[in-house]
C-alpha cells in the first residue's frame, strides 16, 4: 500500500504517519524528518537544506525529488510506504507519478488531513519534537508523560527553529501556494480521500483506518 499525506504544516501528517506506519507495518517516509537529520549529522545536503527551511521555504525540487526517489527504491519499501511531506509542489508529484508508472506502480491513497489555518499555529507553538527520534508531541494536546523528555527514547523534546509564528505563517502561505493544488492533483486521479483533521488524533486515525480497511 503506497499512501501519501497532504495537508498544511502542522495538520497532524507526521501523527497520523507514524500511526499508519505501526499499523501496516510500512515504512513512514518524510522529507523533513530527512533534511533535519542530515542538518544535525552536518552534511552538506543538511547544510543547503537549512537555508530554505529556516525561512520557511521550500528546498527546491530537484534535490528533495532526488532524496525521496533513493529512500523509496530502498529494500524495506517493497511493501509499501506512508509518504509524509512529499510530494509538496505539482513538480514533485508528476516526477514520482512517472517513476511508479515505469515500474508498473501507483500511489493508492492520497489523505488529505484537513485543518483550518487558525487552527495551525496554535499546533505548531505547541509543537516538541524529540531531538533523538524525531517523535512529535503537543505540550497540551498529545502531552508526554514526563515534560521535555520523549516517551519513546528519553531524549530532549524542543520546539522546531521553524515552528516560531512568522516561519509558520510564511509556510502557511507556501502550503496555500504550492503544496494546496495537489489536493486538485489527486482529486482528478480519483484517490484523493478527505478526513476532518480538527478532531481527537485518535478519531482522526480511526476516519483514516475506515478508508485503509
Ligand atoms: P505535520 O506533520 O502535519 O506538520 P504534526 O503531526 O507534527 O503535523 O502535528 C503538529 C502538532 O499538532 C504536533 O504538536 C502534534 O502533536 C499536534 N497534533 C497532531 N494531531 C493533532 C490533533 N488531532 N489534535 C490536536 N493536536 C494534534
Ligand atoms: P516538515 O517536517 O514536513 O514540516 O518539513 C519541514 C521543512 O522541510 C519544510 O518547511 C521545507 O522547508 C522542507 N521540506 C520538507 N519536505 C519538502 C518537500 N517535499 N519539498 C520541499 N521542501 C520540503
Amino acid at each position: 500500500m503506497k499512501i501519501i499525506m497532504l495537508g498544511a504544516p502542522g495538520a497532524g501528517k507526521g501523527t497520523q504517519a507514524k500511526m499508519i506506519a505501526d499499523k501496516y507495518s510500512i515504512p513512514h517516509i518524510s522529507t523533513g524528518d530527512i533534511f533535519r537529520a542530515n542538518i544535525k549529522n552536518g552534511t552538506e545536503l543538511g547544510m543547503e537544506a537549512k537555508k530554505y527551511m529556516d525561512k520557511g521555504q521550500l528546498v527546491p525540487d530537484e534535490l528533495t525529488v532526488r532524496i525521496l526517489l533513493d529512500r523509496v527504491a530502498k529494500d524495506d519499501c517493497s511493501n509499501g510506504y506512508v509518504l509524509d511531506g512529499f510530494p509538496r509542489t505539482i513538480p514533485q508529484a508528476e516526477v514520482l507519478d512517472s517513476e511508479l508508472t515505469k515500474i508498473g506502480d501507483k500511489i493508492d491513497y492520497a489523505i488529505d488531513v484537513d485543518v483550518p489555518d487558525e487552527n495551525i499555529v496554535n499546533r505548531m507553538s505547541g509543537r516538541r519534537a524529540c531531538v533523538s527520534c524525531g517523535a512529535t508531541y503537543h505540550i497540551v494536546h498529545i502531552p508526554p508523560k514526563q515534560q521535555g523528555i520523549c516517551d519513546k527514547c528519553g531524549s530532549e523534546l524542543i520546539l522546531r527553529d521553524d515552528d516560531a509564528p512568522e516561519t509558520v505563517l510564511k509556510r502557511l502561505k507556501v502550503y496555500h501556494e504550492q503544496t494546496q493544488p495537489l489536493i486538485d492533483f489527486y482529486s482528478k486521479k480519483g484517490i484523493l480521500k478527505t478526513v476532518d483533521g480538527t478532531v481527537d488524533s485518535a478519531d482522526v486515525f480511526k476516519a483514516i483506518t475506515a478508508i485503509l480497511g
